[in-house]
């Protein structure tokens, strides 16, 4: 391992990584949402009550965390997004309506990512520098787009547990990818509802504890290969108020450790880009 892979001689990177998706989606999209309300009602906790919890909670622990917010979001609920940014956190793209960029067109990703761009600014005073992915893939189209609309990182992708640098026709590009991983994902552990049952092959919520410890042992994990962990949490998620014990325990045992550089994805971002040293063979990924 290279001593000089993160800032201040740190031994690995955390990227607290949070989805404020609220009631958008297929259903939103499509429309059915509005024939059942209470599903609008469940995505809309977060933005509404969830997030407020999380911003003091990362407020008591003084952790930088980025926001993968869809535009519509944004414009639905601008004040609290706004509080995202006053808290001094890091608002991202992640669709307009958490669209699924694979189902479309070059020109419709481009007129997604465009309106949004226009939403960040008008509501938020900048444009948005980075992406995730709303539905974890993309079209091959997709970070060639993205670069073109002034998004210089991603977090999307499975495929590493440090960051790199996209290929893009057979060029290592300047778009910076800083992996995630389904089991960092909430939704994999305590996203589960009734009518239709979700997911269709889940019967129950996995226990707290065992979830926490298995959060813990991947944060061990990447602290001592000197990785960059990063985390999918959704707010309407992981921000009940049972769960919001869930996060401070992560955090308190996350903040125990020495050696670990917290910051915002532009951040790593911008330092993994700037360090053309750390790059790996292109070919990895490409
Ligand atoms: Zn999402």
């Amino acid at each position: 391992m290279r001593d000089d892979r993160w800032p201040n001689g740190a031994r690995s990177c955390v990227a607290l990584a949070f989805a404020l998706d609220g009631p958008t989606g297929p259903q939103l999209i499509d429309g059915s949402i509005w024939r059942s309300p209470k599903r609008f009602c469940l995505g809309g906790y977060g933005p509404f009550r969830a997030l407020p919890r999380i911003l003091e909670i990362l407020r008591r622990f003084q952790l930088p965390a980025t926001f993968f917010v869809p535009a519509w979001v944004v414009e639905q609920w601008p004040r609290e997004c706004q509080s995202i940014v006053d808290h001094g956190h890091e608002v991202a793209h992640h669709g307009y309506m958490h669209e699924c960029f694979w189902d479309l067109t070059v020109e419709e990703q481009h007129e997604v990512i465009g309106r949004s761009q226009v939403t960040f600014e008008r509501v938020l005073g900048a444009p948005a520098v980075g992406f995730r992915a709303p539905t974890g893939d993309w079209h091959l189209e997709t970070p060639r787009l993205l670069l073109e609309h002034g998004i210089f990182y991603s977090s999307s992708m499975r495929d590493d547990d440090r960051p790199y640098r996209h290929v893009i026709n057979g060029t290592l590009s300047e778009l910076v990818e800083i992996p995630t991983r389904v089991d960092m994902d909430d939704y994999s552990c305590f996203a589960y509802f009734r009518d239709p049952d979700f997911p269709p092959s889940q019967d129950r919520i996995a226990s707290y504890r065992l979830t926490l410890d298995n959060w813990c042992q991947e944060f061990d994990g990447h602290h001592a290969i000197g990785g960059c962990f990063t985390t999918i949490f959704h707010p309407e998620v992981s921000g009940t108020p049972g769960r919001a014990i869930l996060l401070e325990q992560l955090l308190q045992h996350l903040t125990e450790q020495n050696g670990v550089w917290f910051a915002r994805c532009r951040e790593i971002a911008a330092w993994w880009r700037s360090a053309d040293t750390h790059e790996e063979l292109p070919s990895e990924h490409g």
